[in-house]
């Protein structure tokens, strides 16, 4: 026999003979597949739900939400708490960043400067956490509350359609079930990116995700560790979805090859508009099918970037195909577009001879000449070991002579609203004059330091024989800034004092 117990949002059944209380229902989970009895998952589950846990007594593993006392022996209970934290859905992701900031850079308004800058020097500096990788390495990370009491991480595998759920009280990764009938995650026809549930009240609610079956809601259950998925979009895709503020949209393949699929935030009122070919005279093949770049969302527009071209859409209009000039090839791996003083957005590549800034979002943008490679997006841009300030082809400005000999390849930026003082997360290749193609590749970097950039530059790790150092991932959980690099079997962090 048991008795029912009922919270504002769960029901419990506490067993009579054993006195264990186990989750029978709770709003927006669905079918509770209770697991909090097993061993280890009762205090994550209490946190994820508000409920209360043993104290004084082991009468139960778990108490319903808001008991104070053990109905058994009548001593009090303990109720965990945890203070509200930013959320995280990869850089410029889900943020409230200014209008004149580009979405969908590796730009962050989070407060990390103040936290970071006040670490004492340190010859041989070192994280201060480590976190175990999750199995499957290759992913993106969330930490948000998805409609619960605390903040959890997500690691989504999206070569490998896992989903991956770190349990910090058992400090163990989770690989979460699909339940029956969930689209696979798996998605590799471009660049990875998701549309965060950001506003959601709903529990479980994680974001709107390219699939295989198109696009899906991906709705978690943490409590009985699986997911499960609702669709948006059914069809094929051709890139990662984009946001707008009133509008998602996301190329597709159609019948005419590949078009812009858009509806309302939640779905609703779809439509799929046909690209116009603008600037190319139609000579330049087909409209991609795959391989685009994360979209940009800047100054009312939608920009998805390609080795080919780019795709430009400002609702109300038809969405734009703009080729690259003839003989121009972008260099997508250097980092992203940059912003120009006045605003506009610039790619570099290379024309066959040097490289140059084109502009983007135009047909025939203009030109800027430039003498070497520069590794940066956003405004935080660097010319080998110097920072390049004011605009994109501007010359470098020289602080230290001796880092003409290393290369930095900024990771994540950090605005602050000042041009001439970007701050931000970067990779420093010391003693690094080789071709700036080849870092970027497989080539093993022998030393590499991580550094904040900012008021005050702090070194805060070393890592030495680095391959493939643009798949560094920083993200913020936790008050840490985390890197994990596919590679590592520890993910480095740094505690965030400052943030609230
Ligand atoms: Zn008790």
């Amino acid at each position: 026999m048991a008795t029912r117990w009922e919270t504002a949002r769960s029901v419990w059944l506490e067993d009579e003979r054993s006195g264990q209380f186990e989750l029978a229902e709770s709003a927006g989970l669905g079918a509770v597949d209770w697991r909090g009895g097993a061993a280890g998952r009762a205090a994550d589950v209490a946190h994820l739900l508000g409920a209360s846990l043993p104290a004084a007594c082991a009468h139960s593993l778990i108490y319903p939400e808001g008991f104070a006392f053990c109905p058994e022996c009548g001593k009090a209970l303990a109720r965990p708490a945890a203070p509200p934290r930013p959320e995280w859905w990869g850089a410029g992701v889900g943020e409230a960043l200014p209008k004149h900031v580009p979405q969908g850079l590796p730009v962050t308004a989070l407060a990390l400067a103040a936290g970071l800058e006040s670490r004492a020097a340190a010859l041989a500096p070192k994280p201060d956490l480590a976190l175990p990788a999750a199995p499957n390495a290759i992913c993106v990370f969330a930490a948000a509350n998805f409609g619960f009491a605390v903040q959890r991480l997500l690691a989504l595998a999206y070569t490998r359609n896992v989903l991956q759920y770190w349990d910090p009280v058992a400090r163990l990764w989770h690989v979460m079930a699909p339940q029956e009938g969930a689209a696979s995650l798996q998605f590799a026809t471009a660049d990875y990116g998701w549309l965060p549930a950001v506003a959601s009240t709903r529990p479980g609610d994680v974001a709107i995700v390219p699939a295989a079956t198109g696009l899906v809601r991906l709705l978690i259950d943490p409590v009985g560790e699986t997911y499960r998925t609702e669709p948006v979009f059914d069809g094929v895709l051709a890139s990662a979805p984009g946001a707008t503020r009133r509008q998602i949209a996301c190329l597709v393949a159609g019948a005419a090859g590949t078009c812009l699929w858009t509806a309302s935030p939640d779905g609703a009122d779809p439509e799929v508009l046909l690209c116009e070919r603008e600037g190319d005279a139609g000579g330049s093949g087909p409209i991609p099918a795959g391989g685009w770049s994360r979209p940009l969302y800047y100054d009312g527009k939608l920009i998805w970037l390609h080795d080919a071209g780019h795709l430009v859409w400002l609702p109300g209009a038809p969405p734009q195909w703009l080729a690259w000039p003839d003989g121009w090839a972008p260099r997508l791996n250097f980092g992203g577009p940059v912003q120009s003083r006045d605003g506009r957005l610039w790619l570099i590549g290379h024309d066959g001879q040097a490289y140059s800034f084109l502009e983007l979002g135009v047909a025939r943008g203009q030109i800027e000449a430039i003498a070497g490679a520069r590794l940066g997006f956003g405004t935080l841009l660097y010319r080998r070991g110097h920072p390049v300030l004011n605009d994109p082809w501007d010359t470098e400005t020289v602080e230290d002579q001796s880092e003409n000999e290393s290369l930095v390849l900024p990771l994540l930026q950090n605005f602050n609203g000042v041009r001439n003082q970007p701050a931000g997360l970067v990779l420093r290749f010391e003693h690094y004059t080789g071709r700036v193609e080849s870092a970027l590749d497989s080539l093993v970097i022998q030393k590499t330091s991580v550094e904040w950039i900012g008021q005050r530059n702090v070194r805060l790790d070393d890592i030495i024989r680095l391959a493939r150092p643009a798949e560094c991932q920083p993200f913020v959980y936790d008050n840490c800034l985390w890197l994990h690099h596919p590679d590592w079997n520890r993910i480095r962090g740094w505690r965030l004092k400052a943030v609230s």
